[in-house]
């Protein structure tokens, strides 16, 4: 399963630290949404799977972006989030950073 990272206006912040209850909920069913879609997903090359950036400015919850080890895991990612429906032609980021391998 993909990492997931919670941002709260800005910050980085525990899903146990969301205090409001509906934001709370928001955050972990996108999260699902997501996870269901990703499926596992580790790539063949790095045996790393993408770090997923979940956004709110306090009301609503959005994808924000992630993170992939390389380019190929980035688009496969980005395919299948795709099918998630309230994130088609959502904008979000895509970063790769390649690593060494070993
Ligand atoms: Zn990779």
């Amino acid at each position: 399963m993909a990492n997931f990272v919670y941002k709260l206006n800005g910050k980085v912040t525990k899903p146990g630290d969301v205090t409001d209850v509906n934001l709370r909920k928001s955050f972990d069913q996108l999260k699902a949404k997501i996870s269901n879609a990703l499926g596992p997903l580790q790539c063949s090359e790095h045996e790393l799977e993408p770090i997923i950036f979940l956004e709110s400015d306090g009301s609503g919850t959005r994808l924000g972006g992630f993170t992939s080890c390389c380019e190929a895991s980035a688009t496969e990612a980005k395919k299948r989030l795709e099918k998630v429906t309230e994130l088609a032609g959502a904008e979000f980021t895509v970063r790769t950073m390649v690593r060494p391998k070993g």
